[in-house]
């Protein structure tokens, strides 16, 4: 009985290890229906021996690397660049991957993460003086898309941060208020926030922000409400946007938190960017002293010198996000069996996972270029707008792929697609839609503006 049930698991075992190419090799040398009428009379030894040559040679076959940089960008950067880029991925691999998915569920922020954010000495990493490093505009881009290719949130409080925020300051703001915020901001010791966008004003705030302020004395009174501003429910600082009664011209503010008459309510339920703190805003009768007016920003054309500067970095943003979403769905293809075969075999998988990585790989020569032309000072609205555009219409392309190859799993938080397939909504719309920057590119390139 004991060598029948040897014999059964080792015809079984057999059955598991046979090399279909191999077997049909064989077929050609020797008679195999001879052959297998005769393995139940086999030894052991004769097994074993007929399992070695229907085998082959067994050799698990070795998986290239999972790599979304396919033309080796990463080849063009300094030593420092790379060992720079390195760090932020093992950052984010290590102490943010493990904890996203819980805080995306809950729409929960992780404060802890933010003093071992502060040592990656990353933000502001652009600006000159105030302790920040003056790097290039291609190693932020750089950083932005490592932090996507982990998690499009923690890259979006990044860019509030570090972009929108400590950038309005720097371009547009006083010493004093330079002096006061930009190394607080860049040691995450303060937070920031922008704050363009209205209830009823999204695309249209180039003319259209309702927001009033009126100048009495030494002090700016704000009213009106901002929607959507990221970081906004635990900013120590928000930069808001504002019509002076006075002269119609939009101008920029740093209000405080503790300011009279602010309220800020989180925006809940969002199917998107969930980690992302975006706030509601109200401002009755806020008081800001003169000396918390950005002094260079005195149209909107100084707001829309900032938006320039974050766009490029939200195209970034959009190569990380179809980058992490194109790995995590390869990683799966190698290991998911179907058929008795990892489904990366099959041609119609084979196909989605080329077009994500031509995608891809066109995304990434384009930001870097995009961010030579900013290092470079070449940099216009239309330069930034077409690669926000691009990066984010195909980013939506690449994740919705990285979905279909994984079949139902595609939909589960702990296969790391769906979170990208959702926060790629966000980055589709935000800094200006797909319409929108469309219109600026469409200008430049016609000489008729197209806006109505
Ligand atoms: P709308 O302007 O109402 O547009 C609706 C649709 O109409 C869009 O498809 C648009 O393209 C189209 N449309 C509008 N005008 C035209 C036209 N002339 N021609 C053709 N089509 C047109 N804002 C901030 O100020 N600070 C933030 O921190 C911030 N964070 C955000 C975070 C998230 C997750 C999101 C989703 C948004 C955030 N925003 C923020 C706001 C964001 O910038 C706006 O959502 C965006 O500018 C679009 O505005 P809207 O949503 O009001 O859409």
């Amino acid at each position: 009985m004991a060598a029948l049930f040897s014999k059964l698991k080792n015809a079984w075992n057999l059955y598991q290890q046979i090399d279909m190419d191999q077997l049909s090799k064989l077929s050609a040398k020797v008679d195999l229906p001879a052959v297998l009428r005769n393995v139940g009379k086999m030894d052991e030894q004769q097994l074993a021996g007929m399992m070695k040559m229907l085998g082959g040679e067994h050799k698990e076959k070795k998986q290239p690397p999972i790599e979304g940089d396919f033309y080796h960008l990463a080849e063009t950067l300094t030593d420092e660049e790379r060992r720079m880029q390195l760090n932020v991925r093992s950052f984010m691999e290590a102490e943010i991957k493990p904890i996203v998915n819980e805080h995306w569920l809950a729409g929960t922020f992780p404060h802890e993460i933010i003093p071992r954010l502060a040592t990656l000495n990353s933000c502001g990493i652009t600006y000159k003086g105030y302790g920040c490093a003056g790097k290039s505009f291609l190693m932020e881009g750089i950083l932005a898309m490592e932090m996507a290719r982990v998690d499009t949130s923690i890259s979006t409080f990044f860019g509030v941060q570090s972009g929108l925020t400590m950038g309005s300051i720097y371009l547009l703001g006083s010493e004093s208020q330079k002096q006061e915020w930009l190394p607080a901001l860049r040691t995450f010791k303060k937070i920031g926030a922008f704050g363009l966008t209205e209830p009823e004003v999204g695309s249209a705030t180039a003319g259209g922000l309702t927001t009033t302020v009126k100048r009495v004395g030494d002090e700016w009174i704000l009213n009106g409400q901002k929607k959507w501003i990221g970081n906004a429910t635990f900013a120590d600082v928000i930069i808001i946007w504002a019509r002076d009664e006075a002269d119609q011209k939009v101008k920029g503010f740093l209000l405080r938190k503790e300011t009279p008459g602010l309220k800020v309510e989180k925006m809940e339920d969002k199917m998107a960017l969930r980690i992302v703190q975006n706030g509601l805003i109200t401002m009755q009768n806020c008081k800001v002293n003169e000396a918390d007016r950005l002094p260079l920003a005195n149209s909107f054309k100084d707001t829309a010198a900032v938006l320039r500067m974050t766009r490029a970095g939200v195209a970034w943003q959009a190569v990380g996000c179809a980058r992490g979403a194109y790995e995590n769905a390869l990683k799966y293809t190698l290991n998911r069996k179907q058929f008795g075969k990892p489904i990366a075999s099959f041609q119609l998988i084979q196909n989605h996972l080329v077009e994500m990585l031509s995608n891809l790989t066109a995304m990434q020569a384009m930001v870097f270029r995009l961010s030579h032309l900013q290092d470079e000072g070449k940099l216009t609205d239309a330069h930034a707008s077409l690669a926000k555009v691009f990066c984010s219409a195909h980013t939506r392309d690449v994740v919705a792929r990285a979905r279909e190859v994984m079949g139902g799993n595609g939909i589960l938080m702990e296969y790391d697609v769906a979170r990208f397939v959702a926060d790629a909504e966000a980055i589709y719309s935000y800094e200006g839609t797909k319409e929108i920057n469309t219109l600026i590119v469409g200008r430049a390139i016609t000489g008729h503006s197209a806006f109505v």
